[in-house]
């Protein structure tokens, strides 16, 4: 079953950058792919356009057999509710607890309640919080949930803005750069949670990162970019294979 398709997309910013050159992917949904390149590869513009936060210049998109390339209005609002999207910073509400955070996974978007600062509890049923409170169970830190987002450290924030996407049920999950910011440590922890979604879920997953590592030891499948395009796909076997 194919989870993203993408067909001969292009991506070219106003200033002339071509940043995606005619790209063919198709994610299916038993994939834990692991894109890496080095930066301004396109893989951020890659993952951006798959989500539709960026708009690609030609090209086709699917997600799950429903055309994605063009949609706007609600039809897009819909589409960034599949997809669970994770960055590398991690966009939490500071002021806000950490068990809040995740209910605004389950405010399907409604920006004006994102942004009032005021407790949000009322506005949940008690099954939305128990879901909440389950979401941070999964990425194991139910225990903060009562904490302010502002004083975790960064890889607890991390996981914060996994269970906020998770609270969300997306269909796909896209990360990118999600350890970028953190320590060796965390870094695993935030890898080994994504792992077990796709593993405990059958959620696809798609990771842009740029640890050759990493990319190593988590990829099932693994892209490697450059200059806009897909120079490799494969396992890791493959790639030392032709190294
Ligand atoms: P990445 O970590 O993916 O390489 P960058 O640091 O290149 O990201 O970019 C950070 C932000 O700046 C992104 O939102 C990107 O869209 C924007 N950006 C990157 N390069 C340019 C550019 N040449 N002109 C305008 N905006 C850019
Ligand atoms: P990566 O994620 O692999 O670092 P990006 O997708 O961020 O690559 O960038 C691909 C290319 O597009 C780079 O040359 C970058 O500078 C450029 N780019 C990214 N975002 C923008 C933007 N908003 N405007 C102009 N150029 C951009």
């Amino acid at each position: 079953k194919v989870a993203v398709r993408a067909r001969n997309l292009c991506k070219v910013y106003p200033n002339g950058t071509v940043a995606l050159n005619n790209v063919s992917l198709d994610v299916r949904q038993s994939d834990f792919v692991v894109v890496i390149g080095l930066s301004g590869a396109g893989k951020s513009t890659m993952l951006r356009c798959l989500n539709r936060l960026i708009r690609p210049t030609s090209g086709e998109l699917s997600l799950f057999g429903d055309d994605i390339t063009t949609v706007n209005g609600n039809k897009l609002k819909q589409v960034r509710r599949r997809v669970g999207m994770i960055f590398q910073q991690f966009n939490l509400i500071r002021r806000l607890s950490v068990l809040e955070n995740v209910l605004v996974g389950r405010l399907r978007f409604n920006a004006s309640l994102t942004k009032r600062c005021c407790s949000m509890f009322r506005h949940f049923s008690r099954q939305e919080r128990e879901f909440a409170f389950d979401c941070l169970k999964q990425v194991g830190i139910a225990d903060l949930a009562f904490r302010r987002a502002d004083a975790l450290s960064g890889g607890q924030q991390q996981r914060v803005a996994i269970a906020r996407s998770l609270a969300q049920e997306p269909e796909v999950f896209l990360a990118d750069e999600p350890i970028a910011s953190l320590d060796p440590r965390s870094s695993e922890t935030v890898m080994q949670i994504l792992t077990q979604i796709h593993e405990e879920r059958g959620i696809p997953v798609l990771v842009n990162l740029h640890h050759i590592d990493f990319a190593q030891r988590y990829g099932k499948r693994i892209l490697g970019m450059s200059k806009g395009e897909i120079i490799f796909d494969g396992t890791a076997r493959d790639l030392n294979c032709d190294n």
